[in-house]
C-alpha cells in the first residue's frame, strides 16, 4: 500500500497569495485537506477534484472538533496511505498548535513534513504599514500569546513591560484592555504606541492606532475585533507612511460583480489586486444559440470573408472553440482580418495568436463601424459573430458597404443557480456592499429579476456602468447609474471606482 504522509503547511497571513511555493504543491498534492478558519479559503480551489475537504475551524473557544480528535483523524488518514495537507494560518509552528500535532505524528512513525509559511505576527503586520524591526526603533520583536486565560501564569509581565524590542500579541483581541492595562500597570509608558490589524492582508483589513491608555476604547469605536494582531512599540510610528495595502485605490471597497461566472475571476483579479473585496454574484450565463450549426458551417470556408468581427470575448472564444473542433488552427484565419471592439476581445483574440488587424478608438458598435467603413472593400464579404442580443446596427451600418453576415451565436441567459441570493440581499440591506458592477444590459435586467421585490435595495448602493447601452438600461429600470465607465471595459468600470478619494469605512 502507498505510504501516507502529512505536510504542515503554512498559509501565510490572510492573502491567498501569499502562501509559499511549496505549500501550494503540498495543497494540489493532497488527498485529504484538513483546514481552519484562518487558511484562506480561497486555496481550496487548488485543491485537485477528488480531495476530501475537512474544515475544522476554530470559533474563539467554540472549537468543532477537538484538537485530539483532528489528531486522530489526520494520523487516521496518513495510514489508509493518504497525502494529507494540514493547512494552518500564517506559520503552522507560531501558535496554533502545530508542534503538538507534529509531535503527535512523530510518536506514531507517521511521516510528515513542515511547510513553513508567513506568520500573520510579522506579515500581517506589515500590511498594517508596521516592520516589526526597524534600525532606529526596534533591534528585537517577542511574540506573544494574548490568550491569557489558560497562559497567564507563563507571562512574566513584569519582564515582558520592560522589554526595548516590539511586543506582538496574537490571539489578544479578547484581551485587549487586561493586556494594555498590565503593560501600563508594570510601568511601561501609557503612551507607548499600539496599533492592531484586524484580518491583515484580506480584502477585510482593518487597522487602528493609539497609544497604551487608549487603545482599547479607539479599537471599540472602530469595531475592531478578532482576528487582531496587536503590536506594542515605536515601530507603530511608521504606520502611515508605510501603509501601502490600505492606501491602495480599491482599498476597503466592496464591490458586486455580476458577469457571468466564466468571466467574473479577471474582473474579481483586478479589483483583488488593487485592494478591493469582490463579491461573485453571475447573474448571467453564457449559452450558445442555434446560430452555431451557420457557424460551422461557414467555419470550413472562413478564408471566404475579407473580415471577422468579434465584440467580445465571448464570441472569440467560442468561434475558436469550433475552429478548433473542426480539425483546424488559428493558420486558417492566415488571410482573414479580423476587427473587434474592446481591448479584452482584443487580448482574448492574442491566446489564439492572432492579432486584431482592427480596434476602434471607442468600444462602441458605432466607431467600428466607421473605422471598417475606411478598410473593407466591397467585394469583401464580413463575417460577425456575436450575441444574441445585439443591436442591428452594425450588421445594418455594413450591409451599405458589402454582404454581411450577422450570425447571433450565443446569449445572455439568466443564471438560475442563484444560491448566494440571500446573502447578498442581507448584505445590501445592510449597507455593506458599496458598488454593484454592470457590464452589460443583460447583467441589469437579470439582477433585477433575481432581486425581485428587493430591487429597491439597488437604490442603497452605488451602480457602476460600463457604457452607454447599459446605462440607458439602467435608467430604464427606473435607478440611477452612479457612474459611468469612461473606457467601456472592465478596466473602465475599475477606474471609475478608484476614481473616488479614500476608502468608505
Ligand atoms: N499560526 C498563525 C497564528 C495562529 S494563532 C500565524 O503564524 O499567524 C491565531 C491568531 O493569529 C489570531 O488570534 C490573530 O491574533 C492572529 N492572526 C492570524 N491571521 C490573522 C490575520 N489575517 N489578521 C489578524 N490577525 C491574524
Amino acid at each position: 500500500m502507498k505510504k501516507g504522509k502529512v505536510y504542515l503547511t503554512g498559509a501565510g497571513p490572510g492573502d491567498e497569495k501569499l502562501i509559499t511555493v511549496r505549500g501550494l504543491e503540498t495543497i494540489i498534492q493532497a488527498d485529504v485537506l484538513v483546514y481552519d478558519r484562518l487558511a484562506g479559503e480561497g486555496l481550496l480551489r487548488h485543491a485537485s477534484k477528488d480531495c476530501e475537504l475537512i474544515y475544522v475551524g476554530k470559533v474563539s473557544r467554540n472549537h468543532t472538533k477537538t484538537q485530539d480528535e483532528i489528531n486522530q483523524m489526520i494520523c487516521e488518514k496518513a495510514c489508509q496511505g493518504k497525502i494529507v495537507t494540514r493547512l494552518k494560518g500564517g506559520d503552522p509552528y507560531v501558535f496554533g498548535r502545530g508542534g503538538e500535532e507534529g509531535e503527535y505524528l512523530a510518536d506514531r512513525g507517521i511521516e510528515f513534513e513542515v511547510v513553513p509559511g508567513i506568520t500573520s505576527a510579522i506579515g500581517g503586520l506589515a500590511y498594517g504599514g508596521i516592520p516589526i524591526t526597524h534600525r532606529d526603533h526596534a533591534s528585537s520583536f517577542h511574540v506573544i500569546t494574548g490568550h491569557l486565560k489558560d497562559e497567564e501564569e507563563e507571562l512574566d509581565w513584569d519582564v515582558l513591560s520592560r522589554l526595548k524590542g516590539t511586543l506582538v500579541f496574537l490571539m489578544g483581541m479578547g484581551q485587549l484592555e487586561q493586556i494594555a492595562l498590565k503593560l501600563i500597570e508594570k510601568g511601561m509608558d501609557k503612551k507607548t504606541p499600539v496599533a492592531i490589524v484586524n484580518w491583515a492582508s484580506t480584502p477585510m483589513q482593518k487597522s487602528v492606532r493609539g497609544e497604551l491608555d487608549n487603545i482599547y476604547f479607539k479599537a471599540k469605536e472602530k469595531n475592531i475585533g478578532s482576528p487582531g494582531i496587536i503590536v506594542v512599540g515605536d515601530v507603530v510610528k511608521l504606520k502611515d507612511k508605510l501603509n501601502f495595502f490600505e492606501s491602495k485605490p480599491l482599498f476597503g471597497k466592496r464591490i458586486l460583480v455580476t458577469r457571468a461566472r466564466e468571466q467574473s475571476s479577471l474582473l474579481s483579479q483586478k479589483i483583488k489586486s488593487l485592494g478591493g473585496q469582490s463579491l461573485e454574484f453571475p447573474v448571467i450565463k453564457i449559452r450558445e444559440t442555434k446560430a452555431i450549426a451557420e457557424l460551422k458551417d461557414r467555419i470550413p470556408n472562413i478564408e471566404d470573408y475579407g473580415w471577422l468581427v468579434f465584440t467580445s470575448q465571448n464570441g472569440v472564444k467560442i468561434f475558436f472553440k469550433y475552429l478548433f473542433e473542426a480539425g483546424y488552427d488559428s493558420r486558417k484565419l492566415g488571410g482573414v482580418k479580423v476587427a473587434v471592439i474592446g481591448k479584452a476581445t482584443g487580448q482574448e483574440l492574442e491566446k489564439y495568436n492572432i492579432k486584431p488587424d482592427l480596434i476602434p478608438e471607442s468600444f462602441v458598435a458605432e466607431s467600428l463601424a466607421h473605422a471598417l467603413y475606411e478598410r473593407v472593400r466591397p467585394e469583401e464579404k464580413i463575417l460577425i459573430a456575436r450575441a444574441e442580443n445585439a443591436r442591428d446596427f452594425l450588421a445594418k451600418e455594413l450591409s451599405k458597404l458589402c454582404t454581411v453576415e450577422d450570425l447571433r451565436i450565443y446569449e445572455a441567459v439568466k443564471e438560475e443557480t442563484n444560491d448566494k441570493r440571500e446573502d447578498i440581499i442581507k448584505k445590501l440591506a445592510a449597507n455593506e456592499i458599496d458598488y454593484v458592477t454592470f457590464t452589460s444590459s443583460s447583467t441589469v435586467k437579470n439582477l433585477i429579476e433575481i432581486l425581485g421585490d428587493e430591487k429597491y435595495l439597488l437604490e442603497k448602493t452605488k451602480l457602476v456602468s460600463i457604457g452607454p447601452i447599459t446605462s440607458r438600461t439602467i435608467a430604464e429600470n427606473g435607478l440611477a447609474v452612479w457612474r459611468e465607465a469612461k473606457t467601456f471595459d472592465t478596466d473602465g468600470v475599475i477606474e471609475a471606482i478608484a476614481a473616488t478619494q479614500g476608502g468608505n469605512r
